[in-house]
């Protein structure tokens, strides 16, 4: 995932909060990263007015944010994974987050689940449906009525697996909407 970083940028869900300051004589920029009653807090420290109009400082922020995202991602996401993995009996081998925006979510033959460490810019309700439609795919490999069934089954009734879909698609079309990189 490549975002647009401007000064104000934050991470703002029942998961995560996530905010950028700029600090006076700051060379490099400092995460402080805790979890605070089961919600991660990210403070982000960068040098006083660093160009956030430049390329190189886009990418540099981009890395800095996805960094303190992967510090996260096994703190907040994996606890859940975990706990649909057993309550649903789907087990999985390893569980990976990765820089990536082409999808959410994956799950391979070899039962390995991987997800986009931007994943936490989402609500947790959103982040759990995507964690239980890679977990469902450890028992059907492609998009089966089965397989949509089995989604249904652990988020709440016929139909509801759908809906969460529908929701999931246009967070990622806000997502784009809002932060997608202007070409220069
Ligand atoms: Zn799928």
């Amino acid at each position: 995932m490549r975002l647009q970083i401007s000064s104000d940028f934050s991470i703002n869900t029942d998961l995560l909060s996530l905010t950028l300051t700029e600090q006076a004589g700051r060379t490099a920029a400092q995460s402080r990263m805790a979890i605070e009653n089961g919600r991660g807090k990210a403070e982000i420290y960068l040098p006083e007015g660093i160009k956030f109009s430049d390329y190189q400082v886009q990418e540099w922020l981009n890395k800095v944010i996805a960094e303190t995202l992967r510090w996260f991602c096994p703190r907040l996401v994996t606890p859940r994974l975990l706990q649909f993995s057993q309550t649903y009996t789907l087990n999985y081998n390893r569980v990976t987050y990765k820089d990536v925006s082409s999808r959410w979510g994956s799950c391979s033959s070899k039962k390995n689940v991987n997800f986009s460490l931007w994943i936490l810019l989402a609500p947790s309700h959103l982040v759990d449906y995507v964690l239980k439609h890679e977990l469902s795919h450890l028992k059907h490999l492609d998009h089966s009525a089965a397989f949509w069934a089995e989604v249904d089954g652990m988020c709440g009734g016929p139909g509801a697996a759908k809906i969460l879909d529908k929701a999931m698609n246009e967070f990622s079309k806000e997502l784009s909407k809002k932060f997608l990189r202007r070409r220069r």
